[in-house]
């Protein structure tokens, strides 16, 4: 396997592609091109109910004197979020409070989750926000939020935010992941939205050209 780096593949043609100016060739084409709507088989995308989704993330400064959070943190509206807790039979009541007390949260897709680098920074997150044209502007009351409800269940010792900022994905709502042969020998996979890195491995293993995917071709110019 090879990889090759800061080069956009700007156009396929048949098994044929461009990247960095060079032609190339391939057996096989996997477009992964995440949030990229607009570059590679636009058409495509034009035509799926394909979005994208900014979230909105925070550290703190390194924790004092090696001090370790230990197991990663989540809350209450954790529970809301993600489809795997659906058959907890409370989850309507929780929704039911959380909607009178701070509908906010629901609105903004607001959950906290909590995490600690190999630096002793405290990772925070995350908001939701969706759709094709997004904001380059951060929202600062949607972070304010966040910290709101961090303070509700836990406290550090070094509670200073360093550094802000947002990340995109894209999102089929209501599906896991988009995967489509759209020529002989070219697919895309996108749309793994908020838990791509969690399920990417799994989905690879998953394809029926899986063979391919581990002997991605030596790409010959
Ligand atoms: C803030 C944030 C927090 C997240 N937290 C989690 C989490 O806790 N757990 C979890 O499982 N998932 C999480 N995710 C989701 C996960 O990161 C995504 O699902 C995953 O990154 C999607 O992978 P991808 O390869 O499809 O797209 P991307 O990771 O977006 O990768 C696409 C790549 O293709 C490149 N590219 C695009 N077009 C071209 C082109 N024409 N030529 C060459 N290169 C191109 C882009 O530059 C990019 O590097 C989070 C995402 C964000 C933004």
């Amino acid at each position: 396997m090879r990889f090759q780096f800061g080069q956009a593949v700007t156009h396929i043609e048949g098994l044929h592609f461009w990247a960095g100016g060079k032609p190339w060739a391939a057996k096989q084409i996997v477009v992964c091109s995440g949030a990229d709507f607009e570059t590679l088989f636009p058409e495509k995308f034009a035509q799926k109910p394909i979005t994208k989704c900014k979230l909105q993330m925070m550290r703190t400064l390194p924790q004092p004197d090696g001090w370790r959070m230990g197991p990663s943190l989540c809350a209450g509206l954790t529970l809301l979020h993600y489809e795997a807790f659906a058959d907890c039979p409370t989850l309507p009541l929780l929704r039911q409070r959380i909607a009178t007390q701070m509908p906010q949260y629901l609105q903004w897709g607001i959950h906290v989750l909590v995490s600690q680098n190999g630096m002793g920074e405290i990772i925070l997150g995350d908001t939701h926000e969706y759709g094709l044209h997004l904001d380059p502007f951060d929202k600062e009351y949607l972070n304010q939020w966040v910290l709101d409800y961090l303070e509700q269940f836990a406290q550090f010792p070094q509670p200073l935010i360093a550094e802000r900022w947002h990340g995109v994905y894209a999102k089929w709502p209501g599906q896991s992941a988009w995967v489509e042969t759209v020529a002989p020998g070219i697919s895309l996979v996108n749309a793994l939205g908020g838990a791509g890195m969690t399920l990417s491995f799994g989905l690879a293993e998953s394809q029926p050209e899986k063979k391919s995917y581990h002997n991605i071709p030596q790409f010959t110019k």
